[in-house]
C-alpha cells in the first residue's frame, strides 16, 4: 500500500493523462496496459541510451527495454541516422521495391543464424504466422506442434494449452480464436521428449514451433540433450524445426541458435534487430525452400498456395535501413559481450540477496538478460513456471522498484541489458533489490 500511494503521489500527469483517455478502446494502445500494476500506466515523455524519463520528470533506469524491442537502447544513434536518410533525403519508405540494404541485411542474418533465404516482415507475430504457412506447404501436414505457455506472438496456432482431453484449447486470455485450436496445433511440455514424441506419433505435425529457451513465462532453459532431441524426433517423424528466436536474440551475437549450435529448418526474429523500428524476418532451409516449390509445381489443390504470405508494408525501405544499421553497428559482437557480462553480473546481485534473505525463489540467465522467479529450484517447464506466479509479488517488486528509479517489465521480473547499460546500473539494481526484498524477508 505504501508503494501505492507513493505512486500515485508522485505521477500526476500520468494519472490525468489515463484518466483523460477514457474515449479510447481500453484507453492505452494496448489493453494490457490498464493492468499495470500502479493503476495507471507511467506515460512516456523520452528516451534515449538505458534511460526512459516519464511525463512528471522521472528519469528511470530502463530494464524493460520495450519487452526487448529497444535491446540495442532506446534511438541508437546509428539507427537514427539511417531512418533519418531514408525518411529525409532518400525518401522512398514504402515502394514495394527492394533495397540494397535487405540484401545486406538478409546476408548478415545468413552470417549470424546460418539460414540461406530470408524475407521480411513487419513484426515477429507476422514471421511467425508467416512462416507456419510456408511450413504446412512445404510438408502438406495441418498441424503446428507448440509448447505450453511459450509466446510466440499473437499467433492463433500457439496460444494453446492441452485441454483435459490431451487436445490443443484456446489459452485463457487468448480471444475468440477463429477455429477450434485442436484443429490446428498439439501441445507438449517443455523439456519432456516423451510429450513430443507421443504429439508427433499422430503423423499430421507440420513443424515444431519453440523458443530455444521459454522467456514468457520467467526464463526456462532447456535441459541438457532437449534441443538436439526435439531435431531429432523432427526428423525421424518428418515435421520441420522452426526456432523462434525473438527474445533468445539475447542469448549471443548469433542467437542461441549459434551458442548451442542448433539446426532449425525455419528461423524467427522480430522485435530488437531494427533497433526499435518494425521489423521482422524468417529464413527457410535450402530444403524447405526445394519442398515448396516442389508443392506448388505440382499445383496439389489440397495445399495452401504462397499467396497468403507477404504484405505492403513488409521489408519496407525504412525497416530495412534500420535493421542495416542495427545489426551492422549496435548490436557487435563487442556489445553482446559488453551486454552478458553485465547480466551475469546482475545475476549474481539477485542471487546473493536470495541466498542471504534465504528467499525461495531462483534467478536464470540467457546471454545479455535476467529474470527471478518465485520458485526454487527454477521452474524446468512453463507448467512449473506458471504454478510459480505470484501477481501480488510481481506488482509489489514491479513498484518498488519503479518508486527508486528502476524500470522492469511489467508482469514478469525481466532485465534485459542494452549496450548503454553500465556496471553502476546494475550495481543500483543489486542494492535496490536488497532493500526492496529486505522489506519483506528480513
Ligand atoms: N516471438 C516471441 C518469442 C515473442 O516473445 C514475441 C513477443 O513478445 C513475439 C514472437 C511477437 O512479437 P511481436 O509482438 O513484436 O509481433
Amino acid at each position: 500500500d505504501r508503494e501505492q500511494a507513493a505512486y500515485t503521489d508522485n505521477h500526476p500527469r500520468s494519472r490525468a493523462l489515463f484518466e483523460e483517455a477514457g474515449n479510447l478502446f481500453g484507453r492505452v494502445p494496448m489493453t494490457w496496459m490498464n493492468m499495470w500494476s500502479g493503476g495507471f500506466p507511467l506515460y512516456l515523455d523520452r528516451a534515449t541510451g538505458n534511460r526512459v524519463t516519464d511525463v512528471d520528470g522521472h528519469t528511470y533506469v530502463d530494464f524493460a527495454l520495450g519487452d526487448t524491442g529497444a535491446m540495442a537502447g532506446h534511438s541508437p544513434a546509428a539507427t537514427v541516422a539511417a531512418v533519418q536518410g531514408r525518411a529525409g533525403d532518400l525518401g522512398g519508405i514504402t515502394t514495394m521495391l527492394p533495397t540494397a540494404d535487405a540484401q545486406w541485411v538478409g546476408a548478415e542474418l545468413e552470417r549470424r543464424f546460418g539460414m540461406p533465404l530470408w524475407s521480411f516482415t513487419l513484426s515477429a507475430t507476422d514471421a511467425n504466422r508467416w512462416a507456419i504457412r510456408l511450413a504446412r506447404l512445404a510438408t502438406g501436414r495441418p498441424k503446428v506442434l507448440v509448447f505450453a505457455y511459450c509466446y510466440h506472438g499473437s499467433v492463433d496456432e500457439a496460444f494453446a494449452l492441452p485441454g483435459p482431453d490431451g487436445k490443443a484449447q484456446s489459452r485463457p486470455g487468448n480471444v475468440a480464436p477463429p477455429v477450434d485450436l485442436a484443429v490446428t496445433t498439439r501441445v507438449a511440455t517443455w523439456n519432456d521428449l516423451a510429450s513430443v514424441e507421443a504429439a508427433l506419433a499422430h503423423g499430421d505435425v507440420a513443424a515444431i514451433l519453440t523458443e530455444p529457451a521459454l522467456t514468457n513465462i520467467g526464463i526456462v532453459l532447456p535441459d541438457e540433450g532437449f534441443l538436439s532431441g526435439l531435431r531429432e524426433l523432427a526428423t525421424r517423424h518428418g515435421a520441420l524445426l522452426m526456432i523462434d528466436e525473438t527474445h533468445t536474440f539475447s542469448a549471443g551475437w548469433g542467437g542461441a541458435t549459434r551458442e548451442w549450435a542448433l539446426e532449425p529448418d525455419i528461423f524467427v526474429i522480430g522485435k530488437s534487430i531494427g533497433g526499435g523500428i518494425p521489423c521482422g524476418a524468417y529464413g527457410i532451409s535450402r530444403e524447405v525452400a526445394d519442398a515448396i516449390t516442389r508443392h506448388t509445381d505440382a499445383g496439389d489443390a489440397d495445399i495452401v498456395d504462397v499467396g497468403g504470405v507477404g504484405g505492403t508494408l513488409a521489408g519496407n525501405a525504412l525497416s530495412t535501413a534500420a535493421m542495416r544499421a542495427t545489426l551492422g553497428e549496435v548490436l557487435t559482437e563487442p556489445a553482446f559481450s559488453h551486454m552478458t557480462e553485465l547480466a551475469t553480473t546482475f545475476t549474481a546481485g539477485v542471487q546473493a540477496t536470495l541466498d542471504e534473505f534465504e528467499v525461495p525463489w531462483s534467478v536464470s540467465q540467457l546471454g545479455a538478460r535476467a529474470e527471478y522467479r518465485f520458485a526454487r529450484p527454477a521452474p524446468r517447464s512453463g507448467e512449473e513456471s506458471a504454478a510459480a506466479a505470484d501477481d501480488v509479488l510481481d506488482a509489489y517488486l514491479h513498484l518498488a522498484l519503479c518508486n527508486r528509479g528502476i524500470l522492469m517489465t511489467p508482469f514478469h521480473n525481466m532485465a534485459l541489458m542494452c549496450p548503454e547499460t553500465s556496471r553502476a546500473d546494475v550495481d543500483l539494481h543489486t542494492a535496490t533489490f536488497r532493500e526492496v526484498v529486505g522489506a519483506l524477508y528480513a
